[in-house]
């Protein structure tokens, strides 16, 4: 993206903004998320919407020091009170919110308030990646999953802290929306306008929904959507759950996507679903490698895998998320791939033989506490390297390592395990570039030594209402 302001989508803003004035649209909130994995925002008038694209939105920097309770911490080159950023919505995502009436949103990108691009602008580490690929002429599809509990939503403040009033707020036990068993229809009897309504508010917005249904846990449900490029693909993400819990709201119920709502039970994941192509045909399928891969396809999961025990400080970046990133979970716990093996970080889906596209890989060590941003841009930095070095794969592991006895290693077991891994990895220091790697290690480790004493119950309540 060039430096703006651009005139062309200037006037362009001008034209949009016309169009959802004429669609009684009164705000249109900018959304980024920062290094805890929060989208935080902006909003403008319908009426500044040009404004915005010419000028930029001013926000603080310091907001990529904070850490998930809203506490800051600093790095060597970003924190404290001093300076202002430029955020810019990017019209090509302008959508109508389906479950928020008059509002429309887009994702913003940041820049410094000289018009050059910010260093530490995770959505523009996303677009410089992918564009590292295009100029060795590759394209990645990505498709993130959504996994969210849903609870009756809690009482006004000052209401009865009473666990059976009670929702999601903190402390309190959560109180289950959606009855009925693991991946059971009478969970979508139980909720079926609540469901329809996060299919068509989805449907609404341009979101190609694949499937939906309800997972294992209580209460729980996940929504798979269509691949698309790296950075449209993680604003989809963004949108997805900002769009359920708008619904949820709607229905005077409580969305959580946090990592673990209750320790002991199986969490929400983030899996994101990737394919590698070239010149239009999908590489990951045609080959001779395993599993049928070509040699690049091969090189590059093998990159992604050569890179998990630091890339899990990305996609696994607080420390609930290890309470969910255990083994016998289908979280991918093991340091591994193999085909169709749910508890592989790494689970390899060659799909359907007539369908050519639909083979990709599923990194499913990856919870909604990171930035999908830092996760699409760090999983190609790790696969690209992997094409340079000509790796190849180790053999595929089947089964559950935890049931098979298996010697296979485990990823990272803790926040701090991985940091000293992430620490270590002059791979994604450059990818991400100082200003950036330097933030997000701060707020990381700021993150660890905030909650090292928590039990685990004090650990997850308070991540209830903030993811
Ligand atoms: N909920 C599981 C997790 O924590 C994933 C279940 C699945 O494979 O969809 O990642
Ligand atoms: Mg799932």
């Amino acid at each position: 993206m060039d430096a703006p302001p651009h005139e062309a989508a200037v006037s362009a803003a001008r034209q949009e903004a016309a169009r959802l004035a004429a669609m009684d649209i009164h705000g249109v909130a900018m959304t980024w998320v920062d290094n805890s994995g929060i989208a935080r925002v902006k909003a403008v008038p319908t009426a500044r919407l040009a404004h915005a694209v010419q000028w930029g939105v001013g926000m603080s920097p310091v907001f990529d020091v904070y850490l998930s309770d809203d506490s800051a911490v600093t790095s060597r080159h970003i924190g404290g009170p001093d300076g202002d950023l430029r955020l810019f919505p990017d019209l090509d995502r302008l959508t109508v919110l389906a479950a928020q009436p008059g509002w429309a949103w887009a994702p913003a990108d940041r820049y410094e308030q000289d018009g050059t691009p910010y260093a530490a602008c995770q959505r523009g580490f996303a677009r410089r990646m992918a564009e590292r690929a295009a100029q060795a002429g590759l394209e990645l599809r990505m498709g993130h999953e959504t996994e969210w509990v849903v609870t009756h939503a809690a009482p006004p403040a000052g209401g009865k802290p009473d666990a059976e009033e009670g929702g999601a707020a903190a402390g309190r036990a959560p109180r289950y929306a959606g009855p009925g068993p693991a991946y059971g229809m009478t969970r979508i009897v139980g909720l079926s306008d609540y469901v329809r309504d996060v299919l068509q508010a989805l449907a609404d917005q341009g979101i190609d929904v694949l499937q939906i249904h309800p997972e294992y846990s209580p209460g729980q449900f996940e929504v798979s959507t269509a691949p698309a490029g790296p950075v449209t693909a993680a604003d989809h993400a963004v949108l997805v759950r900002e769009t359920i819990r708008a619904v949820s709201v709607r229905h005077g119920l409580h969305a959580t996507f946090a990592p673990v709502v209750e320790p002991g039970a199986v969490g929400n994941g983030a899996h994101l679903h990737l394919s590698l192509w070239r010149n239009g045909s999908n590489l990951c399928r045609g080959g001779d490698g395993p599993s049928g891969m070509t040699r690049p396809g091969e090189a590059f999961l093998a990159g992604i895998l050569q890179e998990l025990p630091a890339l899990v400080a990305i996609t696994a970046p607080h420390p609930a998320g290890y309470l969910r990133l255990a083994p016998s979970r289908w979280a991918g716990a093991f340091h591994c791939w193999g085909p169709e093996n749910r508890e592989a970080a790494l689970r390899f889906i060659p799909g359907p033989a007539r369908e050519a596209g639909s083979a990709n890989a599923e990194l499913k060590c990856i919870d909604a506490t990171a930035n999908p941003y830092l996760t699409a841009g760090a999983v190609i930095a790790a696969g690209l390297n992997g094409i340079e070095q000509d790796l190849t794969l180790p053999a595929p592991v089947s089964g559950d390592p935890a049931v098979t006895r298996a010697a296979v290693p485990r990823l990272p077991s803790s926040l701090p395990e991985a940091l000293e891994h992430f620490r270590g990895s002059a791979l994604l220091r450059d990818a991400l570039g100082e200003p950036l790697y330097e933030a997000f290690l701060a707020v990381r480790e700021g993150e660890h030594a905030r909650t090292e004493h928590h039990t685990p119950e004090a650990l997850v309540s308070g991540l209830r209402d903030q993811y």
